[in-house]
C-alpha cells in the first residue's frame, strides 16, 4: 500500500522502524496529515543479517503491517515497502534514499533507534534524519549518563530505588517503599512442586487475514530459518497486547513473584507475563503496564514489587548500560571465553534434560522465561566458555522479543559476565543442584546433579567446579562468591584433576 504517489508538498518524512510501533511516539509530535508522510520498510537485510526464528520474523512483519493500518485509520499517509515489493531494494539506507528522492521532503524524522548498528546507519546517510529522544522509556539516555556520573559503578539496586523515588511507584506518602522494604526476593524463589496451583491458560490471538498472509510469506521465503511457526498466537496489535496484559494481571500476576524463578517440564510460561514482545515493539508502554498491575488489589506485594522491579528496574537499567557502553560493549569478553555455540542449541538434541526442554520451548514458542534463559541456556554457555557475543547472536536469532539494546546486556553482561561485572557484580554460576532445586528436570534426566565426576555426573556440576577453579584468581576474593570458594577448597587435588579431565571431555563432545 503506497498512499504517496504524488510528490508535491511533502513536508516531513517520518520513519517508523519495526520496534517503534507507537502512534503517539515523539516521532509523530507535530505531525500534519496534510503534508507529512510515514515511511515503513520491511527490508531483507534486517531479516537476514543473522538467522532468525520464523516466529520472530512473522511477529515483526505482522505487527508492522497492522500498525500501518492503524496509522491509515488515523488519516496518516503511509508509504509501506513490503518485503515482496519488486521495487524493494532490501536495505534501510537505499529505501530511505529512494523515498527522499521521490517525495523530496524538507526534513526526515525518526525516533532514536534502539539498535546502535541501525542508529549508525541512519546517522551516516547523506540526508541524515533528525533523531528524536524516545519517551517510551522512563529514564532517558541523558538521565542514565548523569546517574553513572554520580555512581561510577552503577548497580541495579541503587538505580531501581532511584526509579521508584522518581516515579513514586510503590512509595508511601513519606517517601518510603510500600511494605517497608525495597524487595521481597526471599518470597520469590519457590519451586513449582507437586501441590502447586494450576497455571491459567493464556488467551490466544487468532491470526487474521493480514497475519495469515505474513505466515505464508515467512513459510515460503524463510523455509530454512530456525524455529517453528506452529499455531501462531502472538499479539500483533496494541489492542491484542492490551488483552494479554489484562489477562496476565487478572490471572497470573498474583503468583508471578512466588514462582518467578521456577521451571517445569512442558510449561514454558508458568506465571510470567509474556509481554516483552509488545513492550519492545512499543505496542505497550512501561508505565501503563505497571499502573495496570498495581491496580490489581488482590495481588500480593511480593508479586507487585517483583513485576515493577523487572520493568522500571532491570529493563531500564540494561538499556542505560547499553547506550553508555556501545559500541565497544559488544566486543567485551572479560573471561576470554572463546568457544563457539554448541550445535545442539539449534536443535535441542542433547541428553541434558533441562537444556533439551528450554531449547524446545525456544524452538516452539521463540520464548523461554528469564530463569530458563539465565540459569539453563546462559549458564551452560558460561560454564563451558562460549564467546559472549556468539551467545547474544544466538539469542537474537531465537527469541520473539530479542532486540539489541536488551539482548546484549542480558546475554553478554548478565548471563556471560563478558563485561566483567557491569550488569551483575558476580557471574551467575551454579551447579546442577540449583536446577534440581528449581525444576523437575533432573529427576527425568540420565545425569545426577550431585555428581561432578563419573559416568552419571551432571555436565553442569562438572563444569561449575571447573569454572570456579579456572577463574580462581579473578573471583576468589569476590565477597559474594565466598561460600562457593569455601566449598571449592574442600575438594582435594585428585578430585580437582578428575573434574578438569571430565570438563575437557564434555567440551570436546559438545563443540
Ligand atoms: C540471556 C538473556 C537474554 C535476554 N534477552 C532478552 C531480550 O532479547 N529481550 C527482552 O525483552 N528480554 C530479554 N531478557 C530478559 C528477560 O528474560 C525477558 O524480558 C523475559 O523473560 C520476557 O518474558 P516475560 O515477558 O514473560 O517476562 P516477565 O518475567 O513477565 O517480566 C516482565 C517484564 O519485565 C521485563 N524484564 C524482565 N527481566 C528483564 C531483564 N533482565 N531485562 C530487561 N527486561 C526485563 C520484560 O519487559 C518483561 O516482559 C533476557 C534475559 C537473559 C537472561
Ligand atoms: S541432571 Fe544436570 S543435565 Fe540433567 S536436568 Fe539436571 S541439571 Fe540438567
Amino acid at each position: 500500500m503506497d498512499q504517496t504517489r504524488t510528490p508535491e508538498n511533502i513536508r516531513h518524512l517520518v520513519l517508523v522502524l519495526g520496534d517503534q510501533l507507537d502512534a503517539d511516539s515523539a516521532a509523530f509530535d507535530g505531525f500534519d496529515p496534510a503534508s507529512d508522510v510515514v515511511l515503513q520498510m520491511e527490508v531483507m537485510e534486517e531479516t537476514s543479517y543473522i538467522p532468525q526464528h520464523k516466529r520472530r520474523i512473522a511477529y515483526f512483519l505482522a505487527s508492522m503491517r497492522h500498525f500501518r493500518d492503524e496509522l491509515v485509520a488515523r488519516d496518516r499517509r503511509v508509504r509501506y515497502v513490503a518485503l515482496d515489493d519488486p521495487m524493494n531494494t532490501g536495505r534501510f539506507e537505499t529505501e530511505i534514499a529512494r523515498a527522499q528522492r521521490e517525495l523530496r521532503p524538507s526534513r526526515t524524522i525518526v525516533l532514536e533507534p534502539g539498535d546502535w548498528r541501525v542508529a549508525e546507519k541512519l546517522r551516516r546517510l547523506p540526508e541524515a534524519p533528525e533523531m528524536r529522544a524516545d519517551r517510551h522509556f522512563l529514564c532517558s539516555r541523558e538521565e542514565f549518563a548523569t546517574f553513572c556520573e554520580q555512581h561510577p559503578r552503577p548497580v541495579l539496586e541503587t538505580f531501581y530505588r532511584a526509579m521508584r523515588r522518581k516515579t513514586g511507584l510503590l512509595m508511601d506518602r513519606e517517601g518510603r517503599p510500600v511494605g517497608g522494604a525495597w524487595n521481597f526476593d526471599a518470597e520469590n524463589r519457590k519451586a513449582f512442586g507437586k501441590n502447586a496451583p494450576p497455571i491459567p491458560p493464556r488467551p490466544s490471538c487468532a491470526p487474521d487475514e493480514i497475519t495469515t498472509g505474513v505466515l505464508r510469506l515467512v513459510e515460503e521465503r524463510f523455509a530454512d530459518s530456525p524455529g517453528k511457526i506452529g499455531d501462531f498466537d502472538l499479539p500483533v496489535t496494541r489492542k491484542e497486547a492490551l488483552v494479554q496484559l489484562d489477562d496476565f494481571i487478572a490471572e497470573r500476576l498474583p503468583l508471578f513473584g512466588t514462582y518467578q524463578d521456577a521451571m517445569r517440564s512442558g510449561q514454558p510460561f508458568l506465571f510470567h507475563s509474556v509481554l516483552s514482545g509488545p513492550l519492545n515493539l512499543h505496542q505497550l508502554r512501561p508505565l501503563e503496564v505497571i499502573r495496570a498491575a498495581l491496580g490489581n488489589k488482590h495481588a500480593p506485594l511480593n508479586a507487585l514489587e517483583g513485576f515493577t522491579r523487572q520493568i522500571i528496574g532491570w529493563r531500564e537499567f540494561v538499556r542505560g548500560i547499553y547506550w553508555q557502553r556501545m559500541p565497544h560493549y559488544a566486543e567485551e569478553n572479560a573471561l576470554d571465553a572463546d568457544l563457539p555455540m554448541p550445535k545442539f542449541y539449534w536443535t535441542g538434541h542433547t541428553d541434558m534434560r533441562c537444556l533439551a526442554e528450554a531449547i524446545r520451548h525456544t524452538i516452539e514458542h521463540a520464548y523461554a522465561h528469564h530463569i530458563e534463559r539465565l540459569m539453563v541456556l546462559g549458564l551452560f554457555a558460561l560454564l563451558l566458555g562460549v564467546r559472549p557475543y556468539d551467545v547474544h547472536r544466538w539469542h537474537m536469532s531465537m527469541f520473539w522479543d530479542a532486540v539489541d539494546w536488551v539482548s546484549l546486556p542480558n546475554t553478554l553482561g548478565m548471563s556471560q559476565h563478558g563485561d566483567g561485572g557491569v550488569v551483575g557484580t558476580k557471574p551467575y554460576a551454579a551447579s546442577g543442584n540449583y536446577i534440581n532445586r528449581m525444576s523437575d528436570h533432573c529427576r527425568r534426566c540420565r545425569f545426577d546433579p550431585r555428581q561432578a565426576v563419573g559416568e552419571d555426573a551432571c555436565p553442569f556440576t562438572t563444569l561449575y567446579w571447573n569454572f570456579l577453579d579456572k577463574h580462581r584468581a579473578r573471583f576468589a576474593a569476590n565477597g559474594r562468591m565466598k561460600h562457593q570458594y569455601i566449598n571449592l577448597a574442600r575438594k582435594d587435588v585428585a578430585e580437582l584433576r578428575a573434574i578438569r579431565r571430565q570438563a575437557q571431555a564434555i567440551t570436546n563432545s559438545v563443540v
